[in-house]
């Protein structure tokens, strides 16, 4: 195992929702094309670390541990793509209160135990489709796709040729 592991903090879908939204994936893959994410592999980046000393991971997991922050729901409604079309991706249309706090305290808590992360403004998404050929012809998702949102993980991410595989480290409740 190598000394350092690329990790990120993120939520989780449930297996349900997962397969909702990989039904999605699959009807924009007809159009955009590119690779449909794994059900198993969806979820909303909160805040990503990448390469950390292993040594270091009991300190991401204490400041988890200590983020204070409630339950929300969001609605995954609208969907885009970035990079050139190279990532398709579903979001909210709006971030909600909590799910802000949650970010903005994960991250200053982990600024101050001295990690690093990029500065710029979060913009929550379910990356669904990679190295697509066009952005999805509709902006809107359908009547969007409810997500209760109750705990976060820390998870590693290990890239591999045909897409990263992650592994969980942690959950905290909210
Ligand atoms: P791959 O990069 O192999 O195609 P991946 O993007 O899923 O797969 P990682 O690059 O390890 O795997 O990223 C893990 C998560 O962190 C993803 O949700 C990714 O979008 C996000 N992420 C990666 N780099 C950054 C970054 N610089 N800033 C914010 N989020 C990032
Ligand atoms: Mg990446």
């Amino acid at each position: 195992m190598s000394e350092r592991a690329r990790v990120f903090f993120a939520c989780w879908p449930s297996p349900g929702l997962a397969r909702a939204i990989h039904r999605q994936a699959l009807r924009l893959q007809q159009s955009c094309k590119g690779r449909v994410m794994r059900p198993d592999t969806l979820h909303m980046t909160l805040a990503f670390l990448g390469d950390v000393e292993r040594h270091r991971l009991p300190e991401l997991q204490a400041v988890a541990s200590r983020v204070a922050a409630v339950p929300f729901r969001i609605s995954l409604t609208r969907q885009g793509s970035w990079h050139g079309h190279r990532i398709i991706w579903l979001a909210p249309e709006e971030v909600p209160a909590p799910l802000d706090l949650l970010q903005t305290k994960l991250c200053a808590g982990l600024r101050s135990a001295g990690f690093q992360l990029e500065g710029g403004s979060y913009k929550p998404h379910v990356t669904v489709l990679r190295n697509a050929r066009s952005a999805p012809a509709e902006a809107c998702c359908g009547e969007g796709l409810g997500w209760a949102v109750d705990a976060f993980r820390l998870v590693e991410s290990q890239r591999l040729p045909d897409g990263a595989s992650y592994r969980t480290l942690g959950e905290w409740p909210l």
